[in-house]
C-alpha cells in the first residue's frame, strides 16, 4: 500500500475512536460541571456503553491491519512510523487484557471508590483495605496480561507516562529526597513567617472570575475554542479540535486558588489548542503524555503567573477589578505567592512540597507492586514517609493514606506524572529563557506571546510525534533531570525565606 492511502485508511478507523472519547468527555464535562445528582445511574450506563464501543473499535482486527499496513509502508515516512506506533501501542495495551478482567477492573473500581468515600468520612482505612486489594490484585494481572516481562508497576505507568521507567525516575525522586528535603526542613526551621495580606481579604466572584478571564485571555486562551465554567474541582477535558474545557473553583477571602487554578487549566488548554492541526484525529494529534501536560499547566501557573514580572503588567488589572482592596506593589505580593510549608494533604501542597507528598507516592506503590509492602502496611509506610521527608506525621487516616482518590480508580503510577510536569516546565522554561533572551520584560509588558510562540512551536505542535523523554531532549537538548527544578526552588528559599542552600 502506497502511505497516503495507508495514513488516510489509518487516520479514518482512528478519528472515530477519538470522536467516541471525545463524546464520553463531553458527558464527563457535564457531570463534574452541571449534571442533577439523581443523573448519575444513567449517566453511567451511558458512559459505560460509549467506553465499550471505544474498546471494541480499538481492538479491531481491522485497525490492527491498518497499523500494519501503516507501519510497513511508512519506511520512507517518520510521520507515518510515528501514528503506526503509537496506534499499535494502545492497541496491544487494549487488545492484550482479556474483556473478562476488564470487567472485572470496571466493577471494582466503580465499588472502591464508593467504599473509599466512606472509609474517608470515617478516617478509616481497615473498611477500605479489602477493596483496595482487590483492585491491586487485578491491576496486577491487567500489568501481567500487557507484558509478563517488566515489572507491573512499570506497566502501569506506561499508561499515563508512555515510555518512562522505574530506573529512570528512580534517580530523580532520590535527588528530590536528598535535595528538596532538606531545604524545605531548613525553611520551615527559619522561623520566617510571610506576610500573605495583601492575598487576603473580600474578593467578590464575579470579579474574581472577570480577572481570571482576563489574565487567561492575555496568556492566549482562545474562548471561541473554549470555555470557563465553575466545577467543585478544577480540570481541563477537551471535546475535539476547537473546544476546549477549563473549569475553576474560588475562596472569597483569598484570591490566588482561583487565579492559579485559572491560569493552571488555561496552561492545559493553551497545549490542547495548540496540538497540530494536521495530525487532528490521528494517533499522534493527542498530547504526548501526562507529565507533559502537567509542564504546560506547571509553567504558566508558576513560573508565569508567581513572578515579579508578570505581577508588574497584572497589578493596574488587578487594582482594576478589585478597587477596595488596600494596594501593594508587586514585590511585596511575590512572597505572599512563594510559602512554602510542609503539610498533610497533597492538592493545598505549595509548588516546592507538593513533589515530596509525591515522592512518597511513588516510593509506596512502587514497594506495593514489587511486593516489598503489602496492603496492610500502607498506612504506617505512609505515615513513615511524611515524618522522614516533611517531618510531619498525619493524625489519622483520612489525612493520610486516605486523602486521594486515585488509587480507589486504580491510578496507581498516575501520580509520578505530577512531579514529571514540575521538573519539565523548569526544564523547559531554562531552554525558552536562554533562546527567547529576557522574558521579564515581556511579562511586564503583558506579552506573553513570544513564549507561547515557543511553546506552541517546540512542544504543542509536536503532538504524540515523539516520546516525552525524546521531547524533553530535544528541545531542551539534554535528560530531563531534577537540576533545573531544585535551583528554581533554592531561589524561593533563599529569596522568600533568606535560606541559602548549598548548590547540587
Ligand atoms: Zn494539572
Amino acid at each position: 500500500m502506497d502511505p497516503t492511502a495507508a495514513r488516510e485508511r489509518l487516520v479514518s478507523l482512528w478519528r472515530e475512536i477519538e470522536d467516541l472519547r471525545s463524546v464520553s468527555a463531553v458527558l464527563e464535562w457535564d457531570q463534574e460541571t452541571f449534571m442533577p445528582e439523581l443523573g448519575q445511574e444513567a449517566r453511567g450506563r451511558q458512559l459505560a456503553l460509549l467506553a465499550g464501543l471505544a474498546h471494541e473499535r480499538l481492538t479491531a482486527t481491522e485497525l490492527g491491519e491498518a497499523i500494519a499496513a501503516a507501519a510497513e509502508a511508512a519506511a520512507d515516512d517518520p510521520e507515518l512510523a510515528a501514528m503506526a506506533r503509537e496506534a499499535r501501542r494502545q492497541h496491544r495495551r487494549a487488545a492484550a487484557v482479556p474483556a473478562e478482567l476488564a470487567r472485572e477492573l470496571a466493577e471494582a473500581t466503580s465499588a472502591a471508590l464508593a467504599v473509599w468515600q466512606e472509609a474517608r468520612r470515617r478516617s478509616d482505612f481497615p473498611r477500605f483495605r479489602d477493596a483496595l486489594a482487590r483492585v491491586v490484585e487485578l491491576r496486577r494481572r491487567q500489568a501481567a496480561a500487557i507484558d509478563p516481562n517488566r515489572p507491573a508497576y512499570e506497566v502501569l505507568l506506561d499508561e499515563y507516562e508512555p515510555g518512562a521507567t522505574v530506573a529512570s525516575l528512580e534517580p530523580v525522586f532520590r535527588q528530590l529526597r536528598e535535595r528538596l528535603a532538606p531545604l524545605i526542613q531548613a525553611v520551615a526551621a527559619s522561623g520566617v513567617e510571610i506576610d500573605e495580606s495583601p492575598a487576603r481579604g473580600r474578593f467578590p466572584v464575579p470579579a474574581q472570575r472577570a480577572f481570571g478571564l482576563e489574565v487567561a485571555e492575555r496568556l492566549g486562551f482562545d474562548f471561541r475554542a473554549g470555555r470557563l465554567d465553575p466545577a467543585p474541582h478544577p480540570f481541563c477535558t477537551t471535546f475535539g479540535r476547537g473546544d476546549v474545557r477549563i473549569t475553576w473553583r474560588w475562596q472569597e477571602d483569598d484570591f490566588r486558588p482561583a487565579l492559579f487554578g485559572i491560569m493552571h487549566e488555561a496552561g492545559h488548554g493553551l497545549y490542547e489548542q495548540g496540538l497540530p492541526a494536521a495530525w487532528a484525529g490521528s494517533p499522534i494529534g493527542q498530547a504526548v503524555s501526562l507529565g507533559v501536560h502537567e509542564s504546560q499547566s506547571r509553567l504558566w501557573e508558576n513560573l508565569v503567573g508567581r513572578s515579579r514580572a508578570f505581577w508588574r503588567w497584572a497589578t493596574p488589572i488587578f487594582r482594576r477589578h478589585f478597587p477596595d482592596h488596600p494596594t501593594f506593589d508587586p514585590d511585596r505580593i511575590w512572597p505572599a505567592l512563594h510559602t512554602v510549608r510542609p503539610s498533610l494533604i497533597r492538592v493545598e501542597a505549595d509548588e516546592a512540597t507538593y513533589n515530596l507528598h509525591i515522592a512518597i507516592r511513588f516510593d509506596v506503590e512502587r514497594r506495593l507492586f514489587a511486593g516489598e509492602l503489602e496492603v496492610d502496611d500502607l498506612p504506617a509506610a505512609w505515615n513513615e514517609g511524611y515524618e522522614e521527608l516533611l517531618g510531619i506525621r498525619p493524625g489519622n487516616d483520612a489525612e493520610g493514606v486516605l486523602q486521594d482518590i486515585h488509587w480507589a480508580m486504580g491510578a496507581f503510577g498516575y501520580f509520578p506524572t505530577y512531579t514529571l510536569g514540575n521538573l519539565i516546565c523548569c526544564q523547559l522554561f531554562e531552554s525558552a529563557a536562554a533562546e527567547l533572551g529576557d522574558l521579564d520584560q515581556a511579562f511586564a509588558a503583558g506579552d506573553f506571546a513570544p513564549l507561547l510562540g515557543w511553546l506552541r512551536s517546540r512542544v504543542h505542535e509536536a503532538g504524540s510525534r515523539w516520546s516525552a523523554a525524546e521531547l524533553v531532549e530535544r528541545v531542551s537538548g539534554r535528560p530531563l533531570a531534577a537540576d533545573a527544578f531544585l535551583r528554581h526552588i533554592r531561589r524561593i528559599a533563599e529569596e522568600a525565606y533568606g535560606v541559602v542552600a548549598e548548590p547540587a
